[in-house]
Order: structure tokens, then sequence, then C-alpha cells
């Protein structure tokens, strides 16, 4: 497996392997790769000729007081997790090549990227469309995997590419979660015993949403204040938002109706955490 700091050499390699009719699976990470990351991986494995996978932990979509610094990050590991699964390359770039001095350029979805995480973490999406711009034109690839883990990410994601005509094929995976049903995520590292066993509420909140669906209760605000009442009973929680929206365009339903998102970000002690479900059916 391969190693590329530059962005130069990136360039390279793509357009070498597509002179050659190779097609490029992408798939973009901050790194301290888990079973999620992996998932996408094998997925872009065995729909491609090469597989890329960047590690990239983006200063630009983290705010002033969150956990940019902190980060976990451990290259060795994750090439060899990543390689284990097939990956062919790594990307690993310096911020100071990504954002060199004087860059002015940014990508911003609207709407979309204030509402449900938005509201809380401002200018995050901007980055996060800004940086996924930037590996889509460094990488080039014809697919690029993403999870629904990041319901929000992901669609905004869809919307950029449709709208600037980036010609790139997005697959969106589902979530991967742990044995208890705590969705995976780099930041679980942060947890401690107590809150590590606190935060499976996340996924118990939303499988009660399910159940409530399932028995007919339509109303959302009533299923949301469940969800509430749930996840306070966990004394070191503090609920960021628990909405029932539209998915594509993230709009809050007052009804529960067919193929809706329940999303939720709730911090446990100084860990937030996010979540979400999608209802297709019903209950289902
Ligand atoms: P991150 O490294 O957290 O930025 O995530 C990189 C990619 O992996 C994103 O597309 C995430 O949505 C995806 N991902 C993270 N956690 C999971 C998970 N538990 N299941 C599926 N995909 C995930």
């Amino acid at each position: 497996m391969r190693l590329i700091y530059s962005i130069k050499k990136m360039y390279e390699f793509s357009k070498t392997a597509h002179l050659k009719g190779k097609t490029i699976g992408f798939v973009p990470t901050m790194g301290y790769l888990h079973e999620g990351h992996l998932s996408l991986i094998r997925k872009a494995r065995k729909e491609n000729d090469l597989v890329v996978v960047s590690i990239f932990v983006n200063p630009i979509q983290f705010g002033p007081k969150e956990d940019f610094k902190r980060y976990p990050r451990d290259l060795k590991r994750d090439m060899k997790m990543a390689e284990e699964v097939g990956a062919d390359l790594i990307f690993y770039p310096d911020a100071k090549d990504m954002y060199p001095d004087g860059f002015k350029t940014y990508v911003n979805v609207e709407e979309l990227s204030d509402k449900l995480c938005g509201k809380f973490r401002p200018g995050h999406f901007k980055g996060v469309a800004t940086v996924v711009a930037k590996l889509f034109n460094i990488v080039s690839p014809d697919i690029a995997y993403f999870g629904q883990k990041d319901a929000q990410q992901a669609i905004i994601i869809k919307r950029m590419v449709k709208d600037l005509n980036i010609p790139i094929k997005i697959k969106v995976l589902p979530i991967v979660r742990e044995k208890d049903g705590l969705a995976m995520s780099s930041r679980n590292t942060y947890l401690n015993g107590k809150e590590r066993e606190d935060a499976l509420v996340l996924y118990q909140a939303l499988n009660l949403a399910k159940d409530l669906i399932k028995r007919g209760i339509t109303d959302t605000d009533k299923i949301i204040k469940r969800m509430r009442q749930l996840i306070k009973k966990k004394k070191n929680t503090k609920i960021d938002y628990i909405e029932i929206v539209e998915m594509d365009n993230l709009n809050p339903l007052k009804v529960i109706s067919d193929n809706c998102l329940i999303a939720l970000a709730v911090w446990i002690g100084k860990t937030r955490l996010i979540d979400n479900m999608i209802i297709n059916k019903l209950g289902s």
C-alpha cells in the first residue's frame, strides 16, 4: 500500500490510473479508523480497481473551542487497518498544503448547512464541503463512499455534487454499531467507563422512537418529548438537539411520514456524540 503526502503526487497517481482505464473508489476520513470506516473501504474495494483512503483532520471544520488538537491520530495503526481491508493508497496531506497562505475560497451549501448540527457548530459544514470539494478535485475518484452515521454531511455532499456538476457518484452506507448498539466513532475513545455506558442512551432513544412509531404514534413532538425524558435520566448528558426531519431537505416534520430522519446530538460529559435512524415504512 502506498502512502502519499503530496497533493501533486496524488494528482499524478489518479491521472495515470484514469489513463489506464482504472476506476478509483475514494473514502475520505479523519483517521483513527474503526469498523465504520472499514465497511466503506471494503465496499470501495469490491466496486473499484483502485481504492484511495484520505486521512486528514481538517482544521477548518472545527470550531475554536472544539477538539481539533485532541482528536485521536495514529497513522501507523490506520495504515495497517486500511491495508488489511484492501486499500491501495493512503492520501495524508498536510494542512499547510491544503490551506496555504492566501487561501480564500470556501464551498457553502446553503440552508442544509445551518440545520441540525449546523446550529451548534457554525461553519462546520462549510469546512466539510470545502475540504471534500478539494479532495474530490485532487483524488478525482469515480465513486466516493460516506457513512449514514453523518447523515447531514452525506446529504450536504450529495447536494454539493449535484449543484456543482461534480462527476462523482456518492454512495452512503449504513451505520456500523458496537455489539450493544453504540454507533462507532473515533470520538468514542474519549469516553470513560461510565460515560461509555451512558452513551448507549442515544441508540436507546432512537429505538424508543421507532417503537412509538410502530405503535402508531405519529406526532413528532410527543416522540421527541419521550426521547428527551429517556436521555435526561442520565445525569451526565446535555442534549444539543433531537429532531425528526424530512430526508433530503432536513426540514422538521410535525407528523411522521415515510422516509424521515430522526437525528440527535448529545453530550456525554465532555464528548459530543451524534446518531440517527431512518424510518422507511412507518416503524421499520
Ligand atoms: P470521520 O473519520 O469520522 O470523518 O468519518 C469518515 C467517514 O466514515 C464518514 O463518511 C463517516 O460518515 C463514516 N463513518 C464514521 N463512523 C461510521 C459508522 N459508525 N458507520 C458507518 N460509517 C461511519
